[in-house]
Order: structure tokens, then C-alpha cells, then sequence
């Protein structure tokens, strides 16, 4: 599945831990059903970087690609949300609520 994975890339191992703290706070989502990453579109980007600066503080492994930085790491949980759908791709769109049908009403 991997192909050519190289451990050099090291800008996809930042988009990759900024990816998990982007879903560990919240700011984006994963489809229980289809896995897809999605941006709910509730940034709580303060909660986030607050997050993000702890793991850094306290050099969780998740983010040691980043090191002492967290700067790229807040500037990469902003720019991710973009990059993301506001709904699994997967999922059919919300469409617009015209009630509840409910059949056989008329039998009592
Ligand atoms: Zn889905």
C-alpha cells in the first residue's frame, strides 16, 4: 500500500500529526462508516492549538516531527479544515427535512 513511503518526506509526517490533533480535537472528523476526514465546521481552533502546544510542550511522539516547533503545527490545523470537505464525500449529502412520513397513520 505504501509505495515508495520515504521516512525523508518529512512534510507528510507534519500533515500526518496535525491531521491527528485535527481530529483529536475536534476540529475535523472521521466517517464511522466510510473513514473519510471531513470538516464538521465547528473550529474550535483555539482548543486546538492549545492542544497542539501541549503535546509540543511535552514532546508527545505524536508530534515530534514538528520538535520544539509548534508554530507549523497551529499554521498547519488552520490550513488543514480547507483542505477537507464540510461532509463525508461518501455519505449523501443532508438533504432537507420535509418531516416524518408515517405510514399507516390512518389505521387506528
Ligand atoms: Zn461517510
Amino acid at each position: 500500500m505504501a509505495i515508495g513511503a520515504t521516512k525523508r518526506d518529512r512534510s507528510e509526517d507534519r500533515r500526518g500529526a496535525a491531521l491527528e490533533v485535527a481530529l483529536r480535537t475536534g476540529l475535523l472528523k472521521r466517517c464511522p462508516i466510510h473513514g473519510e476526514v471531513y470538516d464538521p465546521g465547528q473550529h474550535d481552533y483555539q482548543g486546538a492549538c492549545m492542544v497542539a502546544t501541549y503535546l509540543v510542550n511535552r514532546a508527545d511522539p505524536l508530534v515530534a516531527s514538528f520538535q520544539d516547533d509548534r508554530v507549523p503545527l497551529t499554521d498547519l490545523l488552520r490550513s488543514i479544515c480547507k483542505s477537507y470537505p464540510t461532509c463525508c464525500s461518501e455519505c449523501p449529502p443532508p438533504v432537507a427535512w420535509t418531516g416524518p412520513t408515517t405510514p399507516g397513520t390512518a389505521g387506528r
